[in-house]
């Protein structure tokens, strides 16, 4: 079994300004990033991490090599976020596909980003997320239903960057021909279900350039709340003619400007500028899930939001009274001549 068809897409979403994902299309290699972080550090966080693996020898070496991989991308991100005070408390997410000579695939997987294979007609979700709601569903104490629209779905409980050392989770797929892979970022996993994507799949399969910006353009239509990133590749047999080589890696296939769905601020869509609070990716320690699910924390943390945009809409109120006042001495001043 070999690698066929390989495509990816991003967007930056409806609502953000930045991309801070990233992705790595370097069969056998491929993988996933989603930056956090104030200012651009985000941005850095999710670049030097697919950076390190683009930098890389892909040779196979099953899970141990595909920890390294994810390890040493961590160690980079690290490094900067403890020397450049501008980057303090950047992260990134990570989810890595190597496909080793036999159709084995090996997975690593940090945070929130997500492996599927559709196989046959059917998606399959592969990897978990380490995320605060998807923790407390797996305890319980969270429904499906209300974790995918907790207000506090961004917050992760695992990222690379924020120690010298990370857990990664590994796993091995043996792989079907006729599977087809994907690797996203959650701009796409919390505004499109699963049976959505599996129907975008099955329609695009006889063109994964269609099927990514399918999914972007869903994800766009479901809110573009976040930056939404899809990678897609597809195992084949070994004796299977070589893709079209105008369908073969195609890096950036990004959607087109001029797409419908895909929204601009110059289409008069407002753009957020600040983020709420509740939105942003941030990390907890699965430790510390308690006090960050709803604790005195969190109040404080949405109250002040709440503070800052009353004082600017009472500051806005004050400077168009004091305007209206102005108007009216003039007038009344001019009148008086
Ligand atoms: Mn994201």
């Amino acid at each position: 079994m070999k690698v066929g068809r390989t495509t990816a897409a991003t967007d930056p979403g409806r609502k953000r300004r930045q991309n801070e994902d990233a992705f790595v299309l370097r069969p056998p290699l491929f993988a996933i990033a989603d930056g956090m972080g104030g200012a651009r550090a985000g941005e850095i966080a999710s670049a030097l991490a697919a950076g390190a693996l683009n930098e890389s020898a892909a040779e196979s070496g099953g899970e141990e090599r595909v920890k390294q991989l994810v390890q040493e991308a961590n160690r980079r991100v690290h490094e900067r976020a403890s020397s450049d005070p501008e980057t303090t408390g950047m992260g990134t997410t990570m989810t890595v596909a190597l496909v080793e000579p036999g159709g084995q695939i090996t997975f690593g997987h940090v945070g929130d980003s997500r492996a599927y294979v559709l196989r046959g007609d059917t998606l399959e979700q592969l990897t978990d997320d380490h995320s605060l709601v998807a923790e407390l569903v797996r305890r319980g104490e969270l429904s499906e239903r209300d974790a995918e629209i907790h207000p506090q779905r961004s917050v992760i409980t695992r990222a690379l960057g924020t120690d010298p050392d990370v857990d990664v989770d590994a796993f091995t797929v043996r792989a079907e021909p006729g599977d087809i892979y994907l690797l996203c970022s959650d701009g796409l996993s919390d505004m499109v279900s699963g049976e959505l994507i599996e129907q975008i799949l099955r329609a695009h399969r006889s063109n994964l350039d269609d099927a990514a910006r399918a999914l972007v353009r869903a994800a766009n239509r479901g809110g573009g709340d976040d930056n939404i990133t899809a990678v897609l590749f597809e195992l084949v047999a070994d004796d299977a003619p070589a893709p079209d080589p105008d369908d073969v890696t195609r890096e950036h296939a990004t959607a087109s400007p001029d797409e419908e769905d895909t929204l601009h601020p110059a289409d008069g869509v407002p753009v957020v500028a600040d983020t709420p609070a509740a939105m942003d990716t941030m990390v907890v320690a699965p430790e510390d899930i308690g006090t960050a699910f709803g604790g005195p924390e969190a109040d404080a943390q949405q109250a002040g939001t709440h503070e800052a945009g009353l004082g600017r809409r009472l500051l806005a109120l004050l400077v168009i009274l004091a305007l209206i006042a102005t108007i009216v001495v003039l007038v009344w001043w001019g009148l008086a001549r």
